[in-house]
C-alpha cells in the first residue's frame, strides 16, 4: 500500500469489483498455467480436462486440476463442451505471441519505395524499440512511425512487413481519429495543434509542419501525433477519387503520398475555429477537401490541376471567399 493516499486512489492497481491486476499477473506468472493457455489456443475449441492435461504433459491429475482451477474465472471458463477461453485468457496468449514481453529483435534499416518530402532523397525503414519508422535515408525526416509488435516481423519478408505496417498504421491512425484508443479502447481526445506549440514536446516527430493532429487517450495516455492527411486516409471522397484513377488507396503505401505525410498540401483557412483545406493531387486532377476540427469533410471539389473546377460536391456550403486561405475567418 502506498503512503500517499491520493496516489493510491489514482493507481491503476486500484479496483473495486475486479481482480486486482497484481493477482491477475500472479495467476498467469506460472509456466504450467501458460502451457494450459497455450494448449487451449492450439485446440482452437473447447477442450476436455483430459485432453488439456495430455497436451500439457502433466501426469498428476490433482496437480493439473490445481493449476487449471487458478485460471478458471478470469481466464478460462468451463462449459458443457469443455474448457474455453475468456477474453483475458486470449489476451495473455496474444501478448506472448506479439512478442512484446520476451523479444527484442533488431532489423537493419533497409530501403523502401518513395521519396523524402523534404529533400527528395530515398526512404528507409528502421525498427527500434518495437516501432517501425519510415524515414529519409539522408536527412532523417520522419515519414511515419508506429508501434509494430515484434511478432509482426516473424515469417514475413521485408515486403510483407511493409505491407502489414502500412495496414496497421492506417488502422491505428483512423481508429484513433475516430475517438477509440487502439491500446485500451478508452476515449481519445483529438486536437489540431499549431506545430510551434509542440516544440517543447519530447519526440515531436515532424519538424517542418505548420499544424499537427495530436491524439491523446484519456484512459491510458496513449499518444499519437500525425499529419492532417493521415487522418483522412479512409475518407470516402478521397478513396473514391483514387478509385476513379484506378488506384486502391487502401494498399498504396501511405508514406509515398505527399499530401498525407507533410502539410505542403494543407492550407490553414482559419484557426478559430479550425478549418483546413487539403489538396490531393493525382494525375491531371486534384481533389480539394475542406475539413474542420472534428475532421469531417465539409466541402470537396475536383478540378483539373491547371484549370477550373471539374466538379463540386457540397456537404455544407463553403464561404464564397474560400480561395483566399488566410482571409477566411468566418465559419
Ligand atoms: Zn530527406
Ligand atoms: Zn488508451
Amino acid at each position: 500500500m502506498s503512503n500517499d493516499a491520493s496516489a493510491a486512489e489514482d493507481s491503476i492497481l486500484q479496483c473495486e469489483e475486479c481482480l486486482p491486476p497484481a493477482d491477475a499477473f500472479a495467476i498467469v506468472g506460472n509456466e504450467t498455467r501458460l502451457h494450459i493457455l497455450e494448449a487451449l489456443w492450439a485446440a482452437d475449441r473447447p477442450a476436455a480436462f483430459s485432453d488439456l492435461r495430455r497436451s500439457v504433459g502433466m501426469r498428476d491429475s490433482a496437480q493439473f486440476n490445481y493449476h487449471l482451477s487458478k485460471l478458471r474465472g478470469q481466464f478460462v471458463r468451463k462449459t458443457d463442451d469443455g474448457y474455453e477461453f475468456r477474453q483475458a485468457g486470449k489476451a495473455v496468449v496474444r501478448a506472448v505471441l506479439a512478442g512484446t514481453y520476451n523479444q527484442d529483435p533488431e532489423l537493419e534499416p533497409f530501403p523502401v519505395e518513395g521519396e523524402c518530402v523534404a529533400c527528395g532523397s530515398g526512404l528507409e525503414a528502421a525498427y527500434e524499440d518495437e516501432r517501425l519508422e519510415i524515414r529519409c535515408a539522408e536527412c532523417d525526416r520522419p515519414h511515419g512511425s508506429f508501434a509494430f509488435p515484434p511478432g509482426g516481423l516473424e515469417d514475413r519478408t521485408r515486403e510483407e512487413v511493409l505491407s502489414a505496417f502500412n495496414q496497421r498504421a492506417r488502422h491505428l491512425a483512423c481508429l484513433t481519429a475516430d475517438g477509440v484508443c487502439p491500446e485500451c479502447n478508452g476515449r481519445v481526445r483529438t486536437d489540431l495543434v499549431p506545430a510551434e506549440s509542440l516544440g517543447h514536446r519530447e519526440g515531436h516527430p515532424i519538424s517542418d509542419q505548420e499544424v499537427l493532429v495530436v491524439h491523446e487517450c484519456e484512459r491510458c495516455n496513449n499518444h499519437l501525433v500525425s499529419s492532417v492527411g493521415l487522418t483522412l486516409l479512409d475518407d470516402a471522397e478521397i478513396v473514391s477519387f483514387y478509385r476513379d484513377h484506378g488506384i486502391d488507396l487502401n494498399t498504396a503505401p501511405f508514406w509515398t503520398l505527399e499530401w498525407c505525410i507533410g502539410d505542403h498540401y494543407t492550407e490553414v483557412l482559419s484557426r478559430d475555429p479550425w478549418r483546413l483545406r487539403v489538396t490531393v493531387p493525382l494525375g491531371d486532377e486534384e481533389l480539394r477537401v475542406t475539413v474542420d476540427d472534428d475532421f469531417a469533410v465539409r466541402h470537396s471539389e475536383r478540378r483539373a490541376r491547371t484549370g477550373d473546377a471539374a466538379g463540386t460536391t457540397d456537404t455544407n456550403p463553403e464561404p464564397a471567399d474560400a480561395d483566399d486561405p488566410l482571409e477566411t475567418q468566418d465559419a
